[in-house]
Formats: C-alpha cells, structure tokens, sequence
C-alpha cells in the first residue's frame, strides 16, 4: 500500500517536472519571439525589415532561412536596390513572380506547412542549394492577399513535425504581414506621391505636373508667371561640420521658410538634394526679387539649433519671369523648361558672384523663349 503511494507520488513529481520544464522552456521561447517582434515594430524601411528578418536565423537558432516575397512587377526589387540592399549577396530573399508557388505549398487556405522538407514543393522558399531536413514554411498574408512567405529550416527532423504547436510562430508571422504590408504601402506612398518626405513642400514630380498646367493657365489669361531657384550655399560644409542630420534640419528650416513667404497658390518644390524652385503667378519680375531678397534675408537670419550647436546659412536665389505672348509656337514643356533654364543661370550668376545673392533673369518675353532654349 505503502509502495504504491510512493510510486504514484514519484510518477506524479516527474510529471511535474515534465510540466515545469515546458512551461520554462514555452516561457523562454516566448520572450525570445516577444523580443524578435518588438525590434520589428521598430524598424524605418523595407530594406531594414529584409535584414532584420533574415537576421531571424540568428536569432531562433535555425540552419537556414528564407524570406520570399511576391513581386510581380519587379518593384520591390528595384526599391531594394534603390535603398542600397546588396540582393545579390542576400540570396535566402528570394523574389516570387506570382502566387502560383505559394498556392501549390500552402493551397487555398493558407495555411502553413511543418514537417519534412519535400522538394520540390519547399524548394522554392529556401535560396538555391539549401537542403533542410525539417521545414517550417508560413505564408505572409494580408487581407487574404498573399505577400510571401517566411521559411525556417532545419538540419534536425524533430525541429519541425506537423503535430507541433504553431502559436508562437503564427503569431510571430502575422505580425511580420502587418510590418511588411505597412512598409509595402509606405514605399509604394514615397515614389508615387507629390510630396517630398523630408520637408513636407511638394516634390520635383509634383513641379513637373505642374510647371506645364501653369504655363497653360497663364497662356490664357496673359498673366506673368515667376520662377525662383533657390539653392543653400556651402550645404555640403553643413554635413560635414554638423552631420547629416543637423543638415537635414536645416533643410526642413530652410524650406518652411520659403513657404512661408510665398502665397498659398504658389508653387514650392524640393527640386533636388539642397535646391528648391518656386512658381509665383502674377507679379512682375521687380515685385518678384523683392520676395527673393525677403527670403534671402530670412534665411541668413535663420539660426538652428542642434545638440548644443547653432548652425546658420545662406542661400542664393536666380529669377525669372516669364511674359506671355500669342506670338509662341513654343509648347507648354518646352516654355517651362526655358523658364527653369534662365532662373537657374540666374542662380549660377548669383553663386559665381559671391553667394547669398538674389540675381534677376529679367522678364523673358514669350516670343523669345525658343532663342533662348538654344542659347
Ligand atoms: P554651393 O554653394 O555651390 O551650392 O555648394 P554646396 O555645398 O551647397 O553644393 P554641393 O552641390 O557641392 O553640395 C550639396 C550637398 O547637399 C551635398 C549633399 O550631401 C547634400 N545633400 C543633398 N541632399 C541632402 C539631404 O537630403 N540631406 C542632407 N543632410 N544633405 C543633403
Ligand atoms: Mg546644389
Ligand atoms: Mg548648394
């Protein structure tokens, strides 16, 4: 009787220790998926995500990783290498032309697949040569769209068995889908919208579009039509004395300046790295270097401060205004494009004479735009 307390007893503590041990072990491996999902909810672009998960394998001690992701039109590819991410060197990101192969592993459901890795069913989701003995592969879905897929692998067949649990994994992936349909949308917003990110004014896009609808309006009307360019001088000293970033600061300064000496209708634009240009409607080009000079003298007034240092610059600004006139066979391109040319060899006059300067292209009459042009 006495035996047999005991030998329950003993069964009953080893089922405990059993117990326990899963619990420490479930409480380890949660903290360590909690840890890996937090560092992807920090994280600022595509490329940095492609790094960071394919840092993954790392981090949940796996022989091999894949991360696919399906990009039809090439997109994000170029986007990558855009951002400067060496693809070639990252052969476990692996590029999908459509949903064909992820239906045929996961089917309709999108479920994930756990167990042996089978080829060529698995194939396709590791870079080319990768053998795993056991797989894990989980699709990445959004809105019942596929996005891709991220693979695990592994040299231990008991790593990965279709009877396994799969919360903490499932939960790991569906926050991966959220992170990577955030910053698919976010890239596809940067190159495809009007505004520049960093200043928040309008973008060389945007000036394009608009120049010619411009030139077209003030056609019609006979109204003048002004253009500034504008670049920061010595920008370049501004990153290599203060960095980067306090340049980026002085940029956003610098353009909300601008904007705010310019009418609501007016055109600004980020044109290119430390350049903006301007379309002002209606003033004649006197009226129009008295703005320039007001914007001049703002900006040299500026002073922006940064980690315990002020940073001051100056800018210089070419104008030019341009006169309708019915005597142009010119077409609207063509005329905006001379309008830019005569304020930014203003703008090169104002650089080669000093700096923090405001020269004036004068009035440009219509009729001689295409003289110009070819000048
Ligand atoms: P200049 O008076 O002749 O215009 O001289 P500069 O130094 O302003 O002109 P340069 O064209 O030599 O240098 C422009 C610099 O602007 C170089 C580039 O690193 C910097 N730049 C371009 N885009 C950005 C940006 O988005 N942020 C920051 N911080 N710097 C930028
Ligand atoms: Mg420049
Ligand atoms: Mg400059």
């Amino acid at each position: 009787m006495e035996e047999d307390l005991t030998t329950d007893l003993l069964v009953l503590q080893s089922h405990l220790d059993g117990m326990l041990d899963r619990v420490h072990f479930n409480s380890t491996t949660l903290r360590r998926f909690q840890m890996f999902e937090r560092g992807l909810l920090d994280l600022n672009s595509l490329a940095e995500m492609v790094e960071y998960v394919l840092h993954a394998q790392d981090f949940f001690d796996l022989d091999y990783i894949g991360f696919c992701l399906v990009d039809a039109k090439d997109e994000l590819k170029k986007f990558l290498q855009e951002d400067g991410f060496a693809l070639k060197e990252n052969p476990q990101l692996i590029f999908l032309d459509d949903n064909e192969d992820l239906q045929g592993a996961f089917g309709d459901t999108n479920s994930p697949y756990l167990g042996r890795f089978k080829s060529p069913k698995c194939a396709s989701f590791f870079a080319a040569n990768e053998q795993p003995v056991s797989v894990a592969v989980i699709p990445l879905v959004r809105r019942g769209q596929c996005l891709g897929a991220l693979s695990m692998g592994s040299l231990t067949a008991e790593r990965f068995s279709d009877t396994m649990a799969t919360d903490f994994i499932e939960h790991m992936t569906s926050v991966v889908s959220v992170c990577l349909e955030n910053h698919l949308n976010y890239e596809m917003m940067k190159r495809t919208s009007l505004i520049d990110t960093l200043t928040g004014v309008n973008n060389r896009r945007f000036l394009e579009q608009r120049l010619g609808e411009e030139i077209d309006r003030v056609q019609r009307s006979s109204e003048l039509l002004s253009c500034f360019f504008l670049d920061i001088d010595f920008f370049k000293k501004v990153n290599d004395n203060y960095g980067h970033q306090a340049g980026d600061q002085v940029l956003v300064a610098v353009a909300s300046i601008i904007r705010e000496q310019l009418r609501n209708n007016d055109v600004l634009a980020r044109y290119g790295g430390e350049e903006f240009v301007a379309l002002l409607a209606n003033i004649d080009e006197a009226i129009a270097v008295d703005i320039a000079e007001r914007i001049r003298k703002k900006i040299k007034a500026l002073v922006v401060e940064t980690q315990n240092k002020t940073i001051s610059v100056t800018i210089s600004i070419g104008s030019a205004t341009y006169r309708p006139s019915k005597r142009s066979h010119l077409s609207s391109a063509e005329i905006g494009a001379d309008l830019i040319h005569q304020a930014d060899e203003a703008l090169y006059q104002a650089k080669n004479s000093g700096r923090d300067k405001v020269v004036s292209a004068g009035a440009i009459p219509g009729h001689l735009a295409l003289a110009n042009l070819f000048k």
